[in-house]
This record gives C-alpha cells, structure tokens and sequence, in this order.
C-alpha cells in the first residue's frame, strides 16, 4: 500500500549517547500523523534505537546487510542478526554501498531476495551519476538498476519494497534536483514498474526522492503527484530539521 514515507539515513554518524539524545528529540515531537517515519542509526546502536524508540511510532532501520543467511563473512551482519533485535526494515543500494565497497545490481538482487526471505521490507536506492544525467543517459541507467535487481521478483514481494531514487550528483552536496526533474524520474519508474507488472501494483509502490532534502525544499519536492517522501541523509541528523522535513508532508 503506497505510503509517505520520510527515512533518515545517519551514515556513520552518531556514538551512542547522541544517538539517545536525537532519538529522544523526535520523540518530543510527538505525532507524525500517518506518515511513516524511519531511522537509521549504525549496525552498534540498532538494538538500543528499537528500544528508545518503541511505542513511539518511529521505526528503526539497518543502513545495510548482507547478502549469506551466515557464515564466514567477517565483519559483516545477516537479516537473521537484525530481526533478532527487532529490526523489520533495511535500507540496500545505497550510492555510497556501490562507490565505496563495490556492490553491484548482483549483490544487491542477492541481498533484496534474502531480506524478503527474512519477511524484511527493502528500502531500495538507485540514482544516476551527474556524468549520466550530463549525457542524458540517466532514464537508462535507473531503468536497469531497477530491473536489474528487483524485476525477477514476484509480484507480491512489492508490497515489501519501497524505492528511493537518489540521484548521486545530489547526495550531500547541497544541490538538489529540481520537483520537476524528481517528478520527471518518478513518473519514470512508476511507470517501469507498470510496464513490468501492472498498473495497481505501480500504484501501490512508494518511491522516495533522496538527495539533499532540506528543511526549505522538502515541501516543493513532496508535493509532486508521484514523490511519496525522501530519504534524507545530513538533514535527519538534526530533530529540528528533520522534524520539518517530515511535517512537509
Ligand atoms: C543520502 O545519503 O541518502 C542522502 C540523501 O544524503 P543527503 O540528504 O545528505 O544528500
């Protein structure tokens, strides 16, 4: 069921005491109304942000996870690891996952499909390079890391995944797409969806725009017909901002 969805993407920020403190922040906000609204602190503070933030209708999310149910995979944390401490959703494909550590569409289909087997929800991003965008490649590059990773799932998985189109020429560096080229792409992918399965299914799916959403843009951005939300990364460090950008819904 398509929903507004605001995810805040922490990175590598955050020790444990701020972690407590930010996550007491929003909860002094008090209702979000029926928007849905996710955190996603680092692997260490995951078991601590369930319990903070339980009963307050935040949800906690894991940045990343691998794609092995177990094993000898030093370092890394399977799906089984994260329900056991409560989490339910997973943020995969991040830009910086792809750039810094390699992960490719078949890792990442790898991963999509051990989270759904774990009953996990996917926040999936993708997002095209600004060489792509330059070159007017960016519709091709979208398409095919979305078919390449999730259009052998079955229909019915979709109601597990939600898409975060994140242009990388965005993220975090201050320049935002435009409401009309996030719309443009939205459009875009929706209809992909469409094309792949059909049209209630497209309908149902929630896709995030993500790449420096800000407290000043984020209400221009959200109101195109075909954003449902952000995932946002520096903004959802600060409750205040992040507060905004959720209320902006
Ligand atoms: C992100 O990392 O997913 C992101 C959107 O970052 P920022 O909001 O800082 O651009």
């Amino acid at each position: 069921m398509r929903s507004k969805i605001v995810a805040g993407n922490w990175k590598m920020n955050n020790d444990q005491a701020e972690t407590s403190t930010l996550i007491d922040a929003l909860k002094a906000q008090g209702d979000f109304g029926t928007t849905r609204v996710i955190i996603a602190p680092s692997f260490v503070h995951l078991a601590q942000a369930v319990t903070l933030a339980a009963d307050s209708g935040i949800e906690v999310a894991a940045q990343n996870m691998h794609e092995a149910t177990s094993g000898a995979y030093t370092g890394e944390v399977s799906p089984a690891m994260l329900s056991s401490v409560g989490i339910q959703t997973v943020i995969l494909g991040h830009s910086e996952r792809r750039a810094y550590f390699g992960e490719n569409d078949a890792t990442l289909a790898k991963k999509v499909t051990n989270a759904l087997d774990h009953d996990m929800d996917v926040v999936f991003c993708f997002g095209e390079e600004l060489e792509d965008r330059k070159s007017d490649n960016h519709f091709n590059v979208v398409k095919s890391q979305i078919a390449n990773a999730l259009f052998a799932l079955p229909a019915a998985s979709w109601s597990k995944i939600v898409l975060a189109y994140e242009p990388v020429w965005a993220i975090g560096t201050g320049e935002t797409a435009s409401p009309e080229q996030a719309q443009e792409m939205h459009a875009f992918i929706r209809g992909l969806v469409q094309d792949q399965y059909d049209a209630a299914l497209a309908d149902d799916v929630s896709i995030l725009y993500g790449g420096s959403v800000k407290p000043g843009n984020a209400q221009e951005i959200f109101s195109k017909q075909d954003v449902d939300g952000g995932l946002i990364g520096g903004a959802a460090l600060s409750a205040a901002d992040f507060t905004t950008i959720i209320k902006s819904i």
